[in-house]
């Protein structure tokens, strides 16, 4: 089957009980175990519900990996796939990781023990020499956020190999139709299917998938004892989100490489980050790994004390955080993502305050650049 195909009949394409062409939602805590000598195939919806089960068979088949699991957040996706190491272990992660992935590894999992170390991924040599004897995963994201940084997926699994350590990506800002890791041997592959595998700005939910059937098992184990599962409405809400992955994420990244090329040509604009451009730092490293550059464009105004006007002038965009629904969404990352970041620091990060980033929805693309160019050029 092709790509499309699987989006659509991979996994579990109709309820096995009734034909019923939509998964129902199996609201439902505990399963009659009509024999207590036989295992029954569901029990207990926090081990198995069949709605969350098609849902974990789809991301699975869509990253190409042996087992999906679906929690209520992308953060429950990332601080179960943590629980996989113990106090003591430490992880190399890049630099430019998830504000809260950030926070999980230099709070909670800090605390409990878990030791990490920063570090600037878009660079092989500063990941080996970060390795520590106790170092046991490596954990990596491309493109980066919000300025779209580029990590060599086949350099770092060679460096997690040679070590031994367990390599985790979080694919979210390409989602697996634009970029599958395990094609590289990857051990984890994580979301936050809030984004662009939802689609619709409507549900909250992580995922987490395994190359291999033993690390299947672990996370399951993990799932099931720690017990952060998505239930059975976020559940199909996020399926049916899926079966529109492909033909909406062509859409908004076409749209996105026409605003990045209106973008690059304004005089009030500084630098545009997006990956689909010949100039970006990372552009063929991408373009050999993924099969696009997505649809998140970050650019930076010229003058920084316009963004404020900009972002009351716009009017089709929402402005807010997240990414990845079917309209635009515009946030300004130095008073929302990074606002914890001391000033110095987004500085030196390149987050400065003129940095706003578009992820490109499903609207007419005439209609976005006429609505962004009113509000810059009235900045
Ligand atoms: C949003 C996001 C997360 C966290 O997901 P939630 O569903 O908000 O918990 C993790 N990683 C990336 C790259 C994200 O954009």
């Amino acid at each position: 089957m092709k790509y499309r195909t699987r989006i659509i009949h991979g996994g579990r394409d109709r309820d096995p009980y009734t034909g019923a062409s939509s998964i129902p939602i199996y609201q439902a805590s505990t399963f009659a175990q009509e024999d207590p000598d036989q295992p029954p195939p569901y029990d207990y919806s926090r081990s198995d519900n069949p709605t969350r089960e098609a849902l974990e068979l789809s991301i699975a088949e869509l990253e190409g990996g042996v087992a999906g699991f679906a929690y209520a957040s992308g953060m429950a996706a990332i601080s179960s796939a943590l629980m996989l190491f113990q106090p003591g272990d430490h992880l190399v992660v890049t630099n430019h990781i998830y504000g809260g992935s950030f926070r999980a590894l230099t709070s909670l999992f800090k605390r409990w023990g878990l030791k990490s170390t920063f570090v600037e991924a878009s660079n092989a040599n500063e990941v080996r020499a970060a390795i520590l004897p106790e170092t046991r995963g490596l954990f990596v994201e491309t493109p980066a956020n919000p300025l779209q940084q580029i990590t060599d997926l086949k350099a770092m699994q060679e460096i997690a190999e040679q070590h031994g350590l367990i390599s985790m990506i979080d694919n979210t800002f390409m989602s697996p139709y634009l970029q599958r890791p395990f094609e590289y041997g990857f051990d984890v592959v994580l979301h936050s299917a809030t984004k662009f595998l939802g689609g619709h700005s409507d549900v909250l939910a992580g995922l987490a998938v395994a190359r291999e059937d033993d690390m299947g098992r672990r996370l399951k184990r993990i799932q099931n004892t720690f017990g952060a599962v998505l239930g059975p409405q976020d559940s199909w809400i996020t399926l049916r989100g899926i079966k529109t992955l492909a033909v909406r994420m062509d859409a908004q990244q076409a749209a996105a490489c026409q605003i990045a090329d209106y973008l690059q040509g304004h005089a009030a604009i500084n630098n545009v980050y997006f990956p689909g451009l010949s100039d970006h730092p990372g552009h063929a490293i991408h373009e050999a790994q993924a099969d696009g550059p997505g649809a998140v464009v970050s650019f930076e105004l010229a003058d920084g004390a316009t963004v404020l006007r900009v972002l009351k002038q716009v009017k089709l965009p929402l402005v807010a955080v997240s990414l990845g629904g079917v309209e635009s969404i515009l946030s300004y990352p130095a008073k929302m993502s990074h606002a914890a970041m001391p000033p110095s620091e987004r500085q030196a990060r390149g987050i400065t305050d003129g940095l706003l980033r578009l992820s490109v929805g499903l609207e007419d693309v005439d209609d976005l650049i006429a609505d962004l160019d009113a509000a810059i050029g009235g900045a």
